[in-house]
């Protein structure tokens, strides 16, 4: 199940479920929009991938029992500041290759 983690990996910035703002890599590594965009371009520092917008996980019981209430988000902060020089070299690197050769 995805872990909804409670902040920004780069900036600690809280993104709370309902967050419009959460990006997640295919290994869940968290971030908000702004540092992605930012600093990041769109390429994850822990494995180089790229984001998506995190789904939002529904506050209330549709059906079945699929609902925050029952799976919470995650409390356990994850608060790893990008080296901003040492990511854009990482950046530089990857450009060589397309996207979908990655
Ligand atoms: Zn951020
Ligand atoms: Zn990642």
């Amino acid at each position: 199940m995805l872990e909804l983690r409670p902040t920004c990996e780069n900036c600690n910035k809280p993104l709370l479920p309902d967050s419009l703002e959460a990006r997640i890599c295919s290994y869940e590594c968290t971030f908000c929009a702004a540092c992605v965009d930012g600093i990041l371009a769109n390429v994850c520092p822990n494995c180089g991938g790229g984001f998506t917008p995190r789904p939002i996980r529904p506050a209330r019981n549709w059906r079945g029992e699929n609902f925050l209430g029952k799976d919470p988000a995650s409390t356990r902060v994850k608060h790893r500041p990008v080296d901003a020089a040492a990511h854009a070299r990482f950046v530089a690197a990857l450009a060589n290759t397309p996207p979908d050769k990655r």
